[in-house]
């Protein structure tokens, strides 16, 4: 018998699978695609490293770093590049600096937001009424654009907040939770009434580095794959399948029984669903109903990433890391990295864009690539004043890429722990549940390992306490 099978070999599966080893057990991870890494795939192409999904991690959250050293992958962690600090929004026709200060997406000094022609002069004084107006009496979760349009305005919302969210979340801010991806927000109506007031004093009393601050996000020498080639070297070769998409799953005596496509049967003693929302549900949909009809109810938007890489002169000087795009200035792209300024290692002698497109609500994937890949060197053409066409030009697709935390989303997630806290030795962990970033990923992924570990060793000794007595 396997002693932990892990459904899914994305970072959570892979993750999981390697804290499981590091623990001592036997995982075997049964991954449907024919690679794994699931979202993170790198393409190396004629000298350029193209990140198919996500392109950098966060350092604030420790895991995915300390992932990363624990592979004795240190010396390749690269910070952001120089170049790549402060970005843009594009809005009515042009570039405007995203105003310093910003904290949660919340402005916290009022002069460069004087300053800014982000905001109308009535949209900078609507974002004033945040000092004045009376907090929500209201209880629990609420759409995050509805909080901070309350308090704010629409002008902050949609110039500024939403922006930034569909750059995270590919989220619509209308149905987006608060209490899942900002939940500081609702306790600083609550505690300090005015966001704006409340998001300085947290900014004033953060303690300050004894250096200079270090980087806020990281990637990889060769790209994010390296994390995942990395994991694939430190599990044992038997236990890597892929090509085994799990098709079922049932109790079995004191473990459980997963039927793989094809037929095949495999017993393991514990399980770790790391696959996304729909696809978990599917499987729990015997052994939980409560946490599988809580997991259909997670919905995905779809996205496509777009990579253009043009020769040094054909693009104008860029600054800063790129520009976020404001929902109303109509163009197809969400948002566009300078991958040339942020992670220069990655286009050595060329000027590399990576654009995205699609948002909550829009499937981008209705289009042909070329359609799509048109859209994106038109709206460059727009937006920079590139008329050449890149030397390579790439898309890749992401068909339900991003879950869509929305309003009620933690009580749904606690409503699956709850259901899945009544069946033995199963967990789930990945960007469905508790955070999409890669350091959450990773965070769950060592909670699910941790917690099987937890419950097969206590299994363990009570099956031995017999026999040693
Ligand atoms: C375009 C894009 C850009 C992003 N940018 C960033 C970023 O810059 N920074 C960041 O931190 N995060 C970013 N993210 C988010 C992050 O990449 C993901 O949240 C994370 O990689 C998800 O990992 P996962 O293992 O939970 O899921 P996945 O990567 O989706 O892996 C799940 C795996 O399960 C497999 N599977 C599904 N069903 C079955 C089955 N029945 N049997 C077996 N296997 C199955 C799938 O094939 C897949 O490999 C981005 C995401 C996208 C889509």
């Amino acid at each position: 018998m396997t002693r932990v099978a892990v459904v899914g070999g994305g970072l959570a599966g892979l993750a999981a699978a390697y804290r499981l080893h590091r623990l001592g057990l036997e995982p075997v991870v049964l991954e449907a695609g024919s690679t794994f890494g699931g979202k993170v795939q790198t393409e190396i192409a004629d000298g350029l490293i193209l990140e198919q999904g996500p392109d950098s991690f966060l350092v604030r959250k420790p895991e995915a770093v300390e992932l990363v050293r624990e592979l004795g992958m240190a010396d390749d962690l690269v910070p952001l590049g120089r170049g790549g600090s402060g970005s843009a929004i594009y809005a009515h026709g042009r570039l405007h600096p995203i105003p310093p200060g910003l904290m949660l997406g919340l402005p916290t000094e009022v002069w460069p937001i004087l300053r800014s022609q982000l905001l109308s002069p009535w949209g900078k004084l609507r974002a004033a009424a945040d000092f004045v107006l009376p907090r929500d009496r209201g209880e629990g979760d609420q759409p995050l654009g509805q909080l901070v349009a309350r308090r704010l305005g629409r002008e902050v919302l949609d110039r500024l907040v939403a922006p930034l969210l569909t750059g995270i979340y590919a989220g619509d801010p209308w149905s987006m939770s608060t209490e899942a991806t900002f939940p500081q927000l609702l306790e600083l109506e609550r505690d300090a009434r005015s966001l704006v007031l409340g998001a300085r004093e947290i900014r004033r009393k953060a303690p300050r580095p004894a250096g200079p601050p270090g980087p806020m996000f990281m990637t990889m020498r060769s790209g994010l794959g390296q994390i995942i080639a990395g994991l694939e070297a430190a599990l044992p070769a038997a236990s890597l399948r892929p090509g085994s998409p799990v098709t079922d799953l049932q109790p079995d005596g004191s473990g459980y029984r997963l039927t793989i496509a094809g037929g095949e049967e495999l017993m393991a003693e514990g399980v770790i669903l790391a696959v996304p929302a729909p696809a978990a549900g599917q499987l729990l949909r015997d052994i939980a109903p409560q946490a599988a009809a809580q997991l259909f109810a997670v919905p995905y938007a779809s996205l496509a990433v777009a990579q253009l890489a043009y020769r040094p002169g054909d693009v104008p000087q860029l600054k800063g890391s790129g520009f976020l795009v404001d929902r109303a200035a109509g163009l197809s792209i969400t948002a566009c990295t300078y991958v040339v300024n942020k992670w220069p290692h990655e286009s050595p002698g060329s000027v590399l864009l990576r654009c995205y497109l699609g948002r909550a609500g829009e499937d981008p994937l209705r289009d042909d690539d070329e359609s799509l890949l048109n859209a994106v060197r038109r709206d460059i053409g727009t937006v920079l004043g590139v008329r050449v066409e890149p030397w390579l030009q790439r898309l890749y697709r992401w068909p339900a890429g991003m879950p869509q935390y929305t309003v009620g989303h933690v009580g749904r997630m606690a409503a699956v722990a709850d259901s899945l806290s009544r069946v033995p030795a199963l967990a789930v962990a990945g960007a469905a549940y508790r955070g999409v970033g890669m350091p959450d990923v990773v965070r769950q992924a060592n909670q699910a390992a941790a917690a099987i570990a937890g419950v097969l060793a206590g299994e363990a000794s009570e099956e031995e306490s017999p026999r040693t007595n």
